[in-house]
């Protein structure tokens, strides 16, 4: 078991005391909290936390994330809150370790490749600090080398889950270094066989011998050294995993895997790894189409170098790298290696820190980028910034845009369960439909057959499949509903006809009509007549026997009166209303306005809300010259408080032939009341005659009729 001793003395070497400190609490806090948990090994518990730890400083990460790697299952292994690792270490630190907690409760029982992606991404997303992920995969790895601890069956679906979530991650981020001991790892617990017999199978491989790789070094750094470069030489064996991979890929066996070696020479200058490569070419012949230049076009995890395969001494493939220390360093640590220094050397202050958006950071990267196929991943890169990755009940991961709701969810999942979404609970917890998801939250919908869309969910939902299924749905409700109102009409209009409007349906004759009007079918010519798109006249008309007078066509044609004494140029029988605001009667100059499905409302012309009105909702109206009816129209009147003043209002209105409705009566403390009257007229002649009737009352200081801004006075 590692000690921390050990991982402060590799700490002091690039961190101050005040990180050293962090990192010496943070241990002695872990060591309380663990203590008397073991491990499957059947050592302390507390060892892990500090292999992760010494994962951590070997990749020279600052103190928060080494305190964090040591901190990172306190919470979800003790009763540790996060609000105690945050009051002792502070926000950075405990913004990790929940980081790391929340990832390790992702479920990952899907295995499908897309899922796979799906997930890693998500990790990325959920991750708005890099930090948590390196400390997640500094924790999967040393699960990784503790892994022969583990029953069988969880050994393999660790390692297969490691394969496809975990190693490409570490690839992503350029962990080199960690991406092929994970991949190694999870070869020999997925695959033992293979493992076993490819590991053996290099040892006893002509060219995988010390002997040899010391040849081909000598070789190399005699260039070096005839040239004056100053540089280093080093050749390796590829990683097992690399190995079996080119095996599977390409149809091989491991005889036909010549270049398992790699050679890798390290100079201080771009200009230098030139050099080197046209001094080894010079010397052995290059493979065709084996050269790659990274340093010119870096991949999008940032690794550079060029890549060469030659033809060596004794006739076989050597792959050759050559690189600076730079390169060397951000190959091995990828984004760790970033993580310290800047490249004038500086260190990041604790603002950049947090300002440090990696993701940003990668896509500054990838805008360098020239080659298609890495501007391709880096545009996916910069898409995935807007996506929220949730969870089905059963641990599926599924892709939103940014701002999805549970709606876009429901249809996501399956049309009919949008349609008949009625609740959703997130993470357990019953939400608003209209809540935007997080990453990582699990989404439950409720359906109930009896729910339908509404048409204000299309005021949040945030996917195109969700708003043409909610339009689609409207659309069909409001047809339904025309066609039924469009029935109705036609039936209304045929019984004032003397025309059997069930008759005709039955014997079809709506449908040569539909045609007529080029309709495809009865329902929709019904619909058509629902939305006022046509009037139940235009149709009824051709029912009507052929002798009818031509005279009652033109009528037909020409201005409709209302049976209320409204006449509406080109409009039939509509509901018509008289506004209350103002009350208009004969007389009185008024003008349409077309209410939504309430018909027409009268005002007049001088009503203060027609100025208010929507021009194009107005419509031109006419009293009726015949009209016999009488209509209300409010008055007030300001007079003396005396004995008797009623009984003359009274009476004044009856010799001027006006009936008074209703009317209240108000009296002030000045000694003047107040009388509200609403009279019934003919007309508004009538009514003026009689207020200037009223008028002549010697106690009557004042008459007016009333408008609705009067009365709000
Ligand atoms: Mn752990």
């Amino acid at each position: 078991m590692i000690r921390i001793t050990e991982i402060i003395e590799k700490a002091k070497t690039y961190l101050p005391a005040k990180d050293i400190a962090l990192i010496q609490k943070a241990y002695v806090f872990s060591a309380a909290a663990h203590a008397g948990q073991m491990r499957l090994s059947g050592e302390p518990y507390l060892s892990h936390p500090l292999e992760v730890a010494n994962i951590l400083v070997e990749l020279y990460l600052d103190g928060p994330t080494i305190a964090a790697g040591l901190l990172h299952d306190t919470v979800e292994d003790t009763s540790t809150t996060l609000e105690e690792i945050e009051s002792q270490f502070g926000s950075q630190v405990s913004k990790i370790v929940a980081g790391v907690t929340k990832i390790s409760k992702i479920n990952f029982s899907s295995k499908e490749e897309a899922q796979a992606e799906n997930i890693r991404k998500m990790i990325l997303a959920m991750a708005d600090d890099i930090r948590v992920v390196l400390v997640k995969l500094a924790d999967r790895l040393h699960n990784m080398r503790t892994l022969e601890h583990q029953k069988h069956i969880k050994q393999k679906l660790i390692a297969q889950e490691t394969l496809e979530i975990y190693a490409p991650l570490a690839n992503r981020l350029g962990l080199y270094k960690i991406k092929v001991e994970l991949e190694d790892l999870s070869l020999k617990y997925s695959k033992p066989e293979i493992y076993t017999q490819i590991k053996e199978g290099i040892k006893t491989h002509e060219v995988a011998g010390d002997k040899y790789i010391n040849k081909v070094c000598k070789i190399l750094e005699d260039i070096l050294n005839k040239n004056k470069i100053k540089g280093r030489v080093s050749g390796r064996i590829k990683h097992i995993y690399s190995i079996y991979h080119k095996m599977e890929t390409q149809g091989l066996t491991l005889d036909q895997v010549y270049d398992i070696i790699a050679f890798r020479v390290i100079v201080s200058s771009i200009k230098e790894c030139y050099a080197v490569l046209g001094l080894v070419h010079a010397l052995w012949k290059p493979v065709p189409g084996r050269f790659k230049d990274y340093i010119s076009m870096p991949k999008a995890n940032m690794y550079q170098s060029l890549h060469t395969t030659v033809i060596g001494p004794d006739g076989e493939r050597v792959e050759i790298q050559i690189r600076t220390e730079e390169m060397h360093k951000i190959a091995e640590y990828g984004v760790a290696a970033h993580w310290k220094y800047k490249e004038d050397g500086t260190r990041i202050s604790e603002k950049d820190v947090e300002k440090f958006s990696w993701l940003r950071q990668i896509l500054d990267w990838q805008k360098e980028l020239k080659d298609p196929k890495e501007f391709m991943a880096s545009l996916r890169f910069d898409l995935f910034q807007d996506e929220v990755y949730v969870f089905t009940p059963k641990g599926e991961v599924k892709e939103l845009p940014e701002g999805a709701t549970p709606i876009d969810f429901a249809y996501l999942i399956h049309s009919q369960v949008g349609d008949h979404c009625a609740g959703a609970k997130v993470n357990g917890k019953l939400v608003p439909l209209n809540t935007p998801l997080k990453n990582g939250d699990t989404v439950e919908i409720i359906t109930d057959p009896n729910k339908h869309p509404s048409r204000d969910w299309l005021k949040f939902v945030k996917t195109a499949k969700a708003r043409t299924r909610i339009k689609h749905w409207i659309r069909n409700e409001e047809r339904e509903t025309s066609i039924a109102l469009g029935k109705e009409v036609l039936e209304k209009e045929s019984r004032k006809m003397g025309l059997n409007f069930q008759k005709l349906l039955k014997e079809g004759n709506f449908l040569e009509v539909a045609q007529e009007f080029s309709f495809k079918s009865e329902e929709d010519l019904f619909s058509a007549v629902g939305y006022a798109k046509i009037t139940p006249r235009q149709i009824l008309n051709r029912f009507l026997p052929k002798e009818e007078p031509s005279e009652k066509k033109e009528k037909e044609e020409s201005v409709q009166t209302s049976s209320l004494g409204v006449k509406i140029k080109g409009i039939g029988d509509v509901l018509i209303r008289f506004a209350k605001c103002c009350s208009p009667v004969p007389g009185d100059p008024i003008i349409g306005y077309i209410s939504r499905g309430r018909g027409v409302t009268i005002h007049t012309l001088d009503c203060p809300n027609v100025k208010r009105m929507e021009p194009e909702r107005q419509l031109e109206v006419f009293w009726a010259t015949e009209v016999k009816n009488t209509f209300p129209a409010k008055i007030k009147i300001i007079c003396e408080n005396k004995r008797g003043v009623l009984a003359k209002i009274a009476n004044t209105l009856m010799e001027s032939e006006t009936d008074i409705n209703s009317g209240s009566f108000h009296s002030n403390v000045d000694g003047k009341s107040e009388i509200f009257l609403t009279l019934m007229v003919e007309s508004s002649a009538k009514l003026y005659k009689a207020i200037s009737a009223l008028q002549k009352i010697s106690e009557v200081k004042e008459v007016s009729r009333l408008t609705m801004s009067e009365r709000r006075g």
